[in-house]
């Protein structure tokens, strides 16, 4: 799922949470169920696995982690959430699967456990969804959350 989901749905657990690290564990935990949803990576994954360097994969992860920066200087910057601890907890217990997920991708050695949940959650719902609709579903949850 796009980092901006993750951040977002950490942003505002860590805006409704009293300590950091609460914000921080449940951030974590909901990038597990959240990664659940159908959100239509298999073909990027896939695309990722058969060819390394696919430019196209590595575009959508520079373009997924500059979208979540814009993301949350907007939300910042309208006060949708607050700059605190527990909030900037909340966004890194979001993000933090993926990026223990990546580091495990390129040494084939850190976070192998948590690379094995991350794909286990992945594979919970057997729907594979073109991902033009994954990334509406995504922008969905996104309004969602920000209601
Ligand atoms: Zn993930």
């Amino acid at each position: 799922m796009l980092l901006s989901v993750h951040a977002t749905v950490g942003a505002i657990i860590g805006e409704n949470v009293n300590t950091p690290l609460l914000a921080f564990v449940l951030a974590f935990i909901s990038h597990f169920v959240l990664d659940i949803i159908p959100h239509g990576d298999d073909v990027l994954i896939k695309a990722y696995r058969n060819d390394f360097k696919n430019k196209g994969v590595l575009y959508l992860i520079i373009f997924d982690i500059f979208s979540t920066a814009l993301l949350l200087l907007l939300l910042f910057y309208f006060h949708k959430i607050s700059l605190t601890q527990t909030v900037y907890w909340g966004i890194f217990g979001g993000i933090l699967p993926d990026l223990m997920v990546a580091s495990y991708e390129i040494t084939n050695k850190f976070f192998k456990r948590t690379h094995k949940i991350h794909s286990w959650t992945h594979d919970r719902i057997h729907w594979t969804i073109p991902l033009k609709l994954g990334i509406l579903v995504q922008l969905i949850i996104i309004y969602l959350m920000l209601r």
